[in-house]
């Protein structure tokens, strides 16, 4: 399936110059949405994880999904202020701004095997913040997957050395 074709490219947000990757659309569609979680689900199935991790805000709807479908518990990478236990953070940058990221201090065991989920791979300062925290909990990411991902903003470098899986590239800043 062609999943491109549900999701709708919005000019100038949130500011000018900024094609933003709206996946709304593609969440209106019940097919598309499914044939993305039971693709994850199929890649991940048999790769003993223990884990999905969902990053603040479109990552969790992917990642709750995911979770749901491997029958694996969900840890949330929030963004600041927002989680009510102990938590541990780190800044990022993003595409438009700065931020801190945090996880609960319990959210992962020591040597759990994750996959980091978040709906679109930019600059990679937010999956690399997540990393960063997830590897503080004593934690390991196997995989970070995300639906779109932009490659001229170069978020594959920025994460060398980690596996990505993305479904759609779009070659825009
Ligand atoms: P980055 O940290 O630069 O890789 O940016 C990734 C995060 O910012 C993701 O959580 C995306 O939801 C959001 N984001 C960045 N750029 C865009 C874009 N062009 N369209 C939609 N979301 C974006």
């Amino acid at each position: 399936m062609d999943i491109s074709q549900f999701i709708r490219t919005v000019p100038d947000f949130p500011k000018t110059g900024i094609q933003f990757k709206d996946v709304t659309t593609l969440l209106q569609n019940g097919p598309a949405f499914k044939y993305i979680i039971d693709g994850w689900k199929d890649r991940y199935l048999d790769k003993k994880i223990d884990a999905i991790v969902g990053a603040d805000a479109r990552g969790f709807i992917f990642a709750s999904a995911l979770a749901y479908a491997l029958e694996l518990p969900l840890a949330l990478v929030r963004k600041k202020g927002k989680l009510p236990h102990t938590t541990i953070s780190e800044s990022y940058e993003l595409e438009y701004g700065t931020d801190t990221l945090e996880m609960h201090i319990d959210a992962l065991n020591k040597g759990d095997r994750v996959i980091l989920v978040d709906d679109l791979l930019a600059t990679g300062g937010t999956m690399s913040a997540a990393v960063k925290l997830i590897e503080k909990l004593g934690a390991e990411v196997v995989e970070i997957t995300c639906v779109v991902e932009l490659p001229l903003l170069k978020g594959r470098e920025k994460l060398a050395g980690h596996a990505i899986h993305t479904l759609v590239e779009y070659m825009v800043h």
